[in-house]
């Protein structure tokens, strides 16, 4: 594989955190949830067969964090087949590089997404100004120039399916970033959401830091199609998923789940969308 590979010019560590920091969660004998700082990193398979993939990769700086985690619940020398990325936000892509160096696996994104993860295109600049505190503040700061993964990108298949990943499907989740997706399991409702929707008021310093579990549409700071994300969400509702892990916040199942995406869905307009900003139209 290609190493020619770079992080953005603005590439730092960030030092944000949360009290699920460093905690996993089994949300399912095959699905399972482990929290990095204030994002989600996801391990999709089974410990008994010992064939996984990770979803998403971290802040900046995890990757041994990631590998523990990796080598704690499949085994010493264990590896992922691949590495499936929701979006290449810097808080999905923060640690890939030292991973596939590591684990010298392939990386499977939305052709959308694949300008942001090969240095072509730069996401529009983080929104501090929208309402919504401190982590909506401190998103100044947060690295934005494009991540170069070369050829070590590839596009997700066109016909839904996701490699290494039998029985879940790739959906089209845009809003929060063009090329965005969420991976669906029909057969049991597991929904990985990505930044679609989370479950904590991502950009409210103290309910990110206590992880108070709340439906929310994605991150305010950063997306930048409302239309596009108030219709990803209405798409995820109408799968009626049973198990939802998000990119920030404790995973959620059942009726509460059922319930809050209702309501989401319901009262996006209020609940999701901030009142001012410069991505609002
Ligand atoms: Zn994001
Ligand atoms: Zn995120």
């Amino acid at each position: 594989m290609g190493k020619e590979m770079n992080y953005g010019e603005d590439y730092k560590s960030i030092p944000a955190t949360s009290i699920s920091s460093g905690m996993g969660i089994s949300v399912l004998p095959d699905l399972y949830c482990h929290t990095i700082q204030i994002v989600n990193i996801h391990l999709v398979g089974d410990p008994e067969t010992g064939d996984f993939v990770l979803v998403d990769a971290g802040m900046p700086d995890s990757a041994d964090e990631i590998i523990s985690v990796i080598e704690e619940r499949f085994g010493k020398e264990s590896r992922p087949k691949a590495i499936i990325l929701t979006h290449g936000h810097f808080d999905h892509v923060g640690s890939i590089i030292e991973l596939i160096n590591h684990y010298n696996i392939p990386v499977y994104a939305h052709e959308l997404e694949l300008p942001f993860l090969t240095g072509v295109k730069r996401y529009p600049e983080p929104d501090s100004t929208v309402e919504g505190g401190m982590v909506a503040k401190m998103s100044k700061m947060f690295p934005n120039e494009p991540i170069n993964l070369g050829n070590n990108v590839e596009m997700l298949p066109a016909d839904g399916s996701i490699p290494h990943m039998p029985g879940f499907k790739w959906i089209h989740t845009p809003g929060h970033t063009p090329g965005h997706v969420s991976l669906f399991r029909e057969m049991d409702g597991a929904l990985i959401v990505g930044d679609a929707f989370v479950t904590v008021k991502q950009d409210e310093l103290y309910k990110v830091i206590t992880q108070k579990q709340e439906i929310n549409g994605p991150p305010r700071y950063l997306t930048t199609d409302w239309h596009a994300a108030k219709e990803s969400v209405k798409k995820l509702a109408a799968l009626r998923p049973q198990a939802a892990v998000t990119g920030h916040g404790l995973p959620m199942t059942g009726e509460t789940l059922s319930e809050s995406l209702d309501k989401l869905v319901r009262d996006f307009d209020k609940i999701a969308v901030p009142d001012h900003g410069k991505y609002i139209n």
